[in-house]
């Protein structure tokens, strides 16, 4: 993976001295720094709305988040999903998915890494001991990838050791990134897992710019399961591009073959799925796109999702590809309404 170098980085002045920061400035000397006050206030200037996304993820923000660090993940009425913690360790990141959800979420779209490690580590504390012997799930890489900026930070050693002092809390650290030297030093703990969006590669060459290809991200898995890690599939989101099952199943067979299966936690399946203001910003961005052309219908949480038998034809056929090469690997789909579960029962 291409190291992230930023032509630009704004720090927040009351971060200035915090470890987090000067280590980061180590990392990457001479890059022009300039100082501000929030990061929420940050303006790339441009005319065209394409060019200011691309310069603005050429640049790098150090700041301190305000409000909480750790957030509870919920899903919208009528979806199905766990209930689990989101830890908010920075936003948007430095690769340019197409179908990114982050695409005008925030004020705006510049990388930003919040180093109030301390705050977040008590907190993320906090909640676990608040909850007992119940046991608490959190994971890493809602609102930016878990891994892409972590040999800058050093988030993730400090994440693992915090969990491996309680082993009924789980964590899962969500990537498409290869950088994770930090972890192959450290063994792998039961309660942490490592889980990759795998995507065949004429999706990734169409639509995940600037991200690892699918060879070093199967690469980095193999690697990191050797370190005593368990893995998951994230297949989400999946798109029905031409040849989809055939590229889907030519995937899953080269990660069946290359993975340690008793070491793959899960398969995750979500087809994609889009908020108005997000097929508007993919537009904007795009116009050319051809990622919303297909049988889109509206669902109960407000998003877009394929029409729902499509949707179940995907998931049966990659469910059915998942039973007989993954044997008794958990599969489960992402965000997905109860009827669609309902249908597919048998499968999962
Ligand atoms: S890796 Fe994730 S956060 Fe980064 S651009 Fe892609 S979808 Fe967005």
């Amino acid at each position: 993976m291409k190291v992230f170098y930023p032509k630009k980085i704004f720090i927040e002045k009351d971060v200035v001295k915090s470890p987090v920061t000067q280590r980061i400035l180590c990392k990457l000397p001479n890059v022009p720094v300039e100082y501000i006050d929030d990061y929420r206030k940050i303006k790339i200037k441009g005319r065209m709305i394409n060019n200011i996304y691309k310069e603005s993820k050429e640049c790098l923000a150090i700041a301190r988040k305000k409000g909480k660090l750790v957030k509870q993940f919920r899903c919208r009425d009528g979806i199905i999903g766990s209930t689990e913690y989101y830890i908010a360790h920075g936003n948007n990141c430095c690769f340019d998915c197409e179908y990114c959800f982050l695409q005008g979420y925030f004020d705006n779209a510049i990388p930003t890494l919040f180093v109030n490690h301390e705050e977040m580590l008590t907190e993320i504390r906090d909640v676990i001991i608040a909850a007992g012997d119940k046991g608490v799930v959190f994971h890493a890489g809602e609102l930016c990838d878990a891994f892409v900026f972590d040999d800058l930070t050093g988030l993730s050693r400090k994440l693992i050791h915090l969990f491996s002092e309680f082993p009924n809390a789980r964590l899962e650290l969500r990537t498409k990134a290869t950088n994770l030297e930090s972890l192959l030093s450290e063994s792998g703990i039961d309660n942490v897992v490592i889980s990759w969006t795998f995507s065949p590669q004429v999706i990734v060459d169409a639509y995940e710019h600037k991200t690892p290809s699918l060879e070093e991200r199967i690469s980095t898995a193999e690697e990191v399961q050797k370190a005593g890690y368990n893995v998951g599939i994230c297949l989400d989101p999946i798109i029905r591009c031409e040849d989809w099952y055939d590229n889907y199943k030519a995937m899953l067979n080269m990660l069946f073959d290359r993975l340690d299966i008793t070491k793959i936690e899960f398969v995750s399946l979500g087809g994609f799925r889009f908020l108005p203001s997000l097929a508007r910003a993919i537009r904007e961005r795009n116009p050319q796109t051809n990622l919303l052309l297909g049988e889109f219908v509206p669902c109960i949480d407000g998003k877009y999702r394929y029409f729902r038998p499509i949707r179940v034809e995907i998931y049966r056929e990659l469910g059915n590809i998942i039973r007989q090469r993954g044997k008794g690997i958990r599969a489960l789909l992402c965000m997905e309404t109860s009827e669609v579960w309902n249908e597919l029962v048998d499968v999962l």
